[in-house]
């Protein structure tokens, strides 16, 4: 009787030593929000062979996280949809609603990190644009997938246990807004889209941050340029962007696009260049009247990587036209907007694209 009696005892001490190490547990997990807004990772293909032919943005979030399972071991996670879009299909209000929802969750005490669930089009300008407004040093990464869930080696659901390792990690803090996809871990300012269907389509210039591998953060570098709570932008603070275009060029190029941009009331022009932002000899011209309007002029590379150079293939300085430093035409379309929000002086604006 004795004996059953401290048996008994026994078990009810065991059972609450596992209990209350379960507590501790469940208290040291991170708390993570995943925000869904579509894309591929929230895709569905007919068949399995389906890889790049299927329907996006149809899945819903919370769906998403429950088919991994896995994360919850490592960070308490709920979902939030915002959006069920292609992303080709952000523009300007869907990124201040974004911005302006991750701002706050990252107020609140009982969330650790964020994780936004993504298309792949055009996550590199909502990452950038994160990247700059933000105001909160912890960890906000942005994942999508290029093959649907459905798919033979649909890459969404280790995308997304690595998206949310590192958004529940302290060592991904005060590094921007991040970028993970394929094993690595982008800067939101570098990355960009490179390949229409394959899975290692995202590449930075300088290569990534580091990689996410067998559940562990790896980094090897770290952004040069200021971002965040560096920055002067602040997305609480902005409520509408000014209008920027991109005009792409090539060879027989018209004046057609700059008209109509300048006639739908932009407020800069990212004049897409060949090579090193050159402008053709009939756009000369058209440029200097589109500068004359009180539009900014600024010259961007559509080769996909280097810097354009100042004063180099046309005298900027005469023209009073602005150069992009190495961002692609998308991220400069994000970056001029912002600047614009705090000055219409091409000289600052200049200082700006050569900051970020
Ligand atoms: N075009 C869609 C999007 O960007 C699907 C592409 C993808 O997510 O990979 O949302």
């Amino acid at each position: 009787m004795q004996h059953q009696k401290l048996k008994q005892l026994g078990g009810v001490l065991l059972l609450s030593a596992a209990m209350s190490l379960s507590a501790q547990a469940q208290e040291k997990k991170a708390n993570v929000v995943v925000i869904g807004t579509g894309g591929t990772i929230a895709g569905a293909g007919a068949s399995s062979v389906n890889t790049a032919a299927y329907q996006s943005a149809v899945v819903p979030v919370d769906k998403i996280i429950a088919a991994v399972p896995e994360v919850s071991k490592i960070a308490n996670v709920r979902g939030e949809q915002i959006f069920q879009i292609g992303s080709e299909s952000f523009n300007d209000e869907r990124l201040l609603k974004l911005g302006k929802r991750v701002s706050e969750l990252l107020k609140q005490n009982d969330v650790d990190g964020i994780v936004i669930t993504h298309g792949t089009d055009t996550i590199e300008e909502t990452a950038y644009f994160l990247n700059l407004t933000l105001k909160s040093d912890k960890p906000v990464v942005v994942v999508g997938s290029m093959r649907p869930g459905t798919a033979l080696g649909a890459d969404g659901a280790l995308n997304l246990y690595d998206a949310v390792l590192v958004a529940a990690s302290k060592d991904a803090a005060g590094k921007g807004t991040l970028v993970v996809m394929n094993d690595e871990i982008h800067s939101g300012r570098d990355v960009t889209k490179t390949n229409s269907f394959k899975v290692e389509t995202f590449r930075s210039p300088y290569g990534p941050l580091g990689y996410v591998v067998e559940g562990k953060l790896m980094f090897y570098r770290l952004p040069a340029r200021p971002h965040t709570t560096q920055t002067e932008f602040d997305i609480d603070k902005i409520n509408s962007l000014p209008r920027v275009d991109v005009v792409y060029n090539y060879g027989n190029v018209s004046r057609a696009a700059y008209d109509a941009f300048v006639t739908a009331g932009a407020k800069a022009i990212i004049h897409d260049g060949t090579g090193n932002g050159s402008v053709a000899e009939q756009i000369v011209p058209v440029l200097q009247e589109v500068r004359s309007k009180g539009v900014q002029v600024v010259r961007a590379t559509r080769t996909g990587s280097g810097v354009v150079i100042r004063n180099g293939e046309q005298p900027d300085d005469k023209f009073d036209w602005v150069v992009t430093d190495d961002q692609n035409a998308q991220k400069a379309r994000i970056l001029t907007a912002l600047a614009l929000t705090k000055t219409n002086d091409s000289k600052e604006l200049q200082k700006i694209l050569w900051k970020y």
